[in-house]
This record gives C-alpha cells, structure tokens and sequence, in this order.
C-alpha cells in the first residue's frame, strides 16, 4: 500500500496520548522494519488478548494498521486471507467455532452516531464475546472504553515504523507479559523533530525531549501537517 508521501514527522498518537480522554500510560514502543515483523507483532499480542479486549489503531494511511490485525487474528487462530482493510465496509466479524471472535472496525467510515448504533457498537461493548480492533479510533473517541489498548503508528522510512503500545492501568502487566519478537523491540531511536537520538524508554519518547513533543505538537495545532487520507463529506458528522 502506498504511504501517500507520509513523512516520519506524521505522528499518529496524540489519540493515545490525550491524557484526559485517554487516561493511558505508554508501556512499550515498538521498531518494525517489514510488514511481516507488524504482522510478527499483531500474532504476539494475541497470545494475551481476550474477549471483551477493544484494541485501538491510530496512524495514516499505510502505516500497518490493517496487517497488524491480520497479525491477531492469525495468532488468534483465526483465517486470515480474507483479513483487509475494511474501507468498503465498517465493520468485519471473523467468527470460527470454538476460537474468540474478531471484529475489525473502520471507524474512518462512520459517519455519525446512528452508524455506531448500526453497527451494534453497544451490544459489542456490552457482550464482550469477541476481541474488537478499531481503526481510526479518533473518530469515536467519545464511544470508546477507558479500559483499551492503544497501538499509534508513525512512519519511520518506507518500510519503518514506530509503533508506541499503551494501554489502560488495569491491562498494563498483560501487555508487559507480551514476548514481542525480539527484532522489533527498539531500544533508542532518532526523534522525528530534531534527529536526535532518544532512548524509548524516555517521559517524551518518540520525542528527545519536552521541546520537541511540544514542537510536534504546535505542527498538528497549526495544521502544519495534513492528514494522509483527505477529509470528505463525513468529515464532520462523528465530532
Ligand atoms: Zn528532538
């Protein structure tokens, strides 16, 4: 998939890093350079998601949103050919006997409240049968539940990626218990702003520092940075 000329300067996570709609604490990043290591990702996280877990993915178009879930499902045991990005449809449910169901939602294609609804958005909370994996979680921001794991994508190169992993208190020892795959597991890398380098385990991470997380976020306030997928029609109708 194209990355629509994404630059490693378009950082998705400022859904998971809203501290007041999110209440999240970052727990891991992540370093993936092909989309079979995304894909390696999405299959070690599933070894410890369960029913009713609601799994967040935020980042531009091409990012390995969509593989990552191709990722859970396969480690879910779940068929995964006929895994795509739902851009045609809402929502898609893969359901086998016997396995915990999956449902892959694009929210980018919600155009209000009564698509949520259509989509038994409520029900799906409330039943907690299957695992839910939500693109574009922005959009529903209001809809989603406090107890989430939060997965914000950035491009770092044409097959790089940075994927920052965060999740609500309640779930952070689950997602520490993870076995990532080891190649994927970064250790310091260069900050999008200024280059230079950064330890991932650092408070401003991907950023080098205070200043550079601040400048990143200015870029977003003054629309220095566009979205990768243009605003149309809906735009408006989920805020
Ligand atoms: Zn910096």
């Amino acid at each position: 998939m194209a990355t629509n000329g994404s630059t490693p300067q378009e950082w998705g996570g400022n859904m998971a890093a809203d501290p007041i709609r999110n209440p999240v604490r970052a727990i891991i990043n992540l370093h993936t350079h092909s989309e079979a290591e995304t894909h390696a990702i999405g299959v070690a996280l599933a070894k410890v998601l369960v029913a009713g877990d609601v799994v967040a993915l935020e980042g531009p178009l091409g990012s390995g949103k969509t593989c990552l879930v191709r990722g859970i499902a396969d480690g879910l045991g779940l068929p995964t050919s006929s895994v795509s990005s739902p851009t045609f449809v809402i929502s898609q449910e893969y359901d086998v006997d016997g396995l915990t169901p999956l449902v892959h939602i694009d929210a980018y294609r919600l155009r209000g409240p009564d698509d949520l609804d259509a989509i038994g958005w409520e029900d799906l909370m409330q039943s907690k049968e299957p695992i839910v994996a939500v693109e574009w979680p922005s959009r529903i921001a209001a809809a989603l539940p406090s107890r989430l794991i939060s997965i914000a994508f950035t491009h770092a190169g044409e097959h790089d990626r940075l994927l920052s992993i965060s999740s609500s208190s309640t779930l952070v020892e689950r997602m520490q218990s993870v076995e990532w795959p080891p190649s994927v597991v970064a250790r310091r890398l260069n900050c999008p702003i200024c280059g230079n380098t950064v330890e991932t385990t650092a408070p401003t991470f991907p950023f080098c520092s205070e200043r550079c997380r601040l400048a990143d976020l200015n870029a977003w306030f003054t629309e220095q940075y566009r979205t990768s997928r243009a605003a149309d029609a809906n735009d408006e109708l989920t805020e």
